[in-house]
């Protein structure tokens, strides 16, 4: 028998019917794209988690203050000591911010916080203590692997001063129910 005869009866090659039928043209070249882009998006997080200096904090291939470890979450005292005891808690699996976060890994990496909170609490006996996350650079964030900063407060002139101006007068009770409904209307699950 002739083995492409046989071959042909099981399969297809997908450029046949792409030759044959200029209808698929557009799907087809979508799914290409599709595929091109997925693989391209897999291999810059390759990269992004090679560069990663808190990736290599983890890894021990960087040397840091350890403050908590399990096998899900790593925390260590920000370089930067904004205020004395000031730690950053991270996840062990790589993303790069909250939107990039898959629930499991924010359900983890959230109910060490207040564990560590308590910790910097009691070793310092801190007035207060302020959670802080950046996302993106005009938020801010600087090291794209998502981290949580627990900054405790010691009182005025401590070193942290969150910039914080309302615009309450700006938005009727109708404008924020409209904002809230835009919001809501995109929520994923
Ligand atoms: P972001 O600006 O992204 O919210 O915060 C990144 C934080 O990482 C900064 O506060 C910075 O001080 C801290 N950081 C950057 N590089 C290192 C490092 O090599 N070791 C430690 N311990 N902290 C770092
Ligand atoms: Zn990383």
């Amino acid at each position: 028998m002739n083995r492409s005869t046989n071959y042909g009866k099981f399969f297809r090659h997908p450029l046949t019917s792409l030759i044959q039928n200029p209808l698929l043209y557009p799907v087809q070249l979508y799914t290409i794209d599709k595929r091109l882009h997925f693989k391209l998006d897999r291999e810059e997080q390759k990269m992004a988690h090679e560069d990663c200096i808190f990736c290599k904090i983890i890894d021990g291939d960087i040397p840091s203050a350890k403050v908590y470890e399990d096998d899900k979450v790593y925390a260590f005292l920000d370089i930067s000591q904004v205020t004395k005891g000031h730690t950053l808690v991270i996840p062990k699996e790589h993303t790069k911010n909250i939107y990039e976060t898959p629930p499991e890994t924010a359900k983890e990496l959230f109910s060490r916080i207040p564990v560590i909170a308590n910790a910097i609490r009691d070793a310092y006996q801190p007035l207060g203590i302020n959670l802080l996350n950046n996302n993106e650079p005009v938020a801010e964030q600087s090291v794209f692997h998502l981290h949580v900063h627990l900054i405790p407060r010691y009182g005025d002139g401590d070193g942290y001063t969150p910039n914080w101006i309302t615009h309450t007068e700006d938005y009727t009770s109708d404008d924020l129910q409209a904002v809230a409904k835009a919001i809501n209307e995109q929520i994923k699950h």
